[in-house]
């Protein structure tokens, strides 16, 4: 029987930060900057539905922290949010952002809502009102939102111009947007590239080639899909991909490009005739794939089903995939674990280059941007690495010491 883990999100990254920030020896009262938000904004959300009848949804931003810039971080729209959600990914997103060096400080927002159950007039009422409320929130150099779980470039589209109604014309307050509208082409698959540029160097660093590794990855979305392109495209064979529905599965390999384009015109896993479909996604925790990709929601591997991974290296493409007791016990077993902070890492670094382009008023040249994203995940993998190798760490506790060191000496330096 399935077992339902409730950890409490925040407590569980907090831990992980003042590990790293004691072993750096910050004094107590910096250990305690660390671990507080900034900012937690609470917002109540009426809209009138499609029958005409009143409903109130709950909203959050949340700021971690801004030592080292703006504001930062993803907008999720899922049943699930909570406050204490919202504060676990507003920290990660600081510490990523440090980890990855671009100048900015960690946020996250959230609707407490299922997106799919809404229609495209209710979910654009409900983007328009959370924008409203947030209109002291956001900004250009405050704070940046971006598309999250249950968010996309459509719903960055409506609040650039909520925003705008307000304060005028203002592309760079959100990034993930249509391309038509400031959004660049490379933000939307920079994530999963990012995914697979930091799963082919780790493996390097292993001595091992991405050519040929079997991949297992949870969660067909943004992440996950752009994830198994890009693995598949430089040449691995991913043998199984699930999404809420179920679980797909081809041992020789599946199609991923065909996959994709299905999914993307709006077909499902269990109609694409490409694998072998099942319903029971778990599945996916049971085989035998060198690398599995956790791309969906948090903690989803946990006490209850940890031991059943096969896997030899997992890579975060999610936030918080792993509970501390599984990412525990999984590193006690030698399985590899890459840490969110630094696999998933691309997606806010196109972000950066986005807002950068909406600043600059001027284009880059996309193979210049793709250039650029690589030498930015090259420098985040080589931190960590050298640092897990230089005192013995995890890539876990490597990623928060390199993230924790960067955003404590911006804080000294600015005199807090
Ligand atoms: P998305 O909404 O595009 O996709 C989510 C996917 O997860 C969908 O395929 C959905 O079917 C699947 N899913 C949901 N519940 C599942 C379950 N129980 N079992 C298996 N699959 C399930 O979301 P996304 O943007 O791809 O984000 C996924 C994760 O990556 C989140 O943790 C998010 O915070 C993180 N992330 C996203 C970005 C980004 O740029 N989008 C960047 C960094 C991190």
């Amino acid at each position: 029987m399935a077992i339902t883990v409730k950890i409490n999100p925040y407590s569980a990254v907090n831990a992980r930060v003042l590990r790293a920030a004691q072993a750096l020896g910050v004094d107590a009262n910096y250990q305690r900057l660390l671990t507080t938000c900034w900012r937690e904004v609470k917002v109540a959300l009426p809209i009138l539905d499609d029958r005409g009848e009143l409903r109130v949804f709950e909203g959050y931003r949340v700021h971690h922290n801004g030592v080292r810039g703006p504001y930062k971080g993803g907008i999720r729209y899922h049943p699930e949010v909570d406050l204490d959600e919202v504060k676990a990914l507003a920290s990660l997103m600081t510490w990523k952002c440090a980890v990855v060096n671009i100048p900015f400080g960690g946020a996250k927002g959230g609707v407490t809502v299922d997106p799919k159950t809404l229609s495209e007039r209710e979910l654009q009422t409900l983007t328009r009102r959370f924008t409203h409320s947030l209109k002291h929130v956001i900004g250009p150099y405050h704070d940046i939102p971006a598309p999250d779980m249950g968010t996309s470039p459509k719903i960055m589209g409506w609040i650039m111009d909520a925003y705008g109604l307000l304060h005028g014309y203002s592309p760079a307050v959100v990034t993930g947007k249509p391309v038509n509208i400031g959004g660049i082409p490379e933000r939307n698959d920079a994530t999963g590239l990012g995914v697979a540029m930091i799963t082919r160097g780790i493996l390097t660093e292993h001595g091992e080639e991405l050519t040929g590794k079997t991949v297992a990855v949870q969660g067909f979305g943004n992440v996950g899909s752009f994830s198994a392109l890009h693995l598949s495209r430089l040449g691995a064979k991913v043998i199984a991909v699930s999404d809420v529905s179920g679980i797909l599965v081809r041992e020789g390999g599946l199609d991923v490009e065909a996959l994709a384009a299905h999914v993307g015109k709006g077909g499902s896993l269990r109609d694409s005739g490409l694998g072998d479909f099942d319903s029971a996604g778990g599945k996916l925790f049971d085989l035998k794939a060198d690398v599995l990709i956790p791309a969906a929601l948090g903690h989803v591997i946990h006490e209850g089903n940890m031991r059943r991974i096969k896997a030899r290296y997992i890579v975060e493409g999610a936030n918080g995939p792993l509970t501390p007791e599984a990412d525990a016990y999984l590193q006690s077993q030698g399985v590899i674990v890459v840490p969110d902070i630094l696999a998933n890492s691309g997606g806010v670094v196109g972000s950066y280059f986005e807002w950068a382009q909406n600043i600059q008023v001027q284009p880059w040249k996309g193979a210049e941007t793709k250039l650029e994203l690589d030498r930015f995940m090259a420098a985040a993998l080589r931190s960590v690495t050298v640092t897990a190798k230089k005192h013995g760490l995890s890539y876990r506790d490597a990623a928060f010491t390199v993230g924790v060191e960067r955003v404590y000496q911006a804080a000294l330096a600015r005199g807090h």
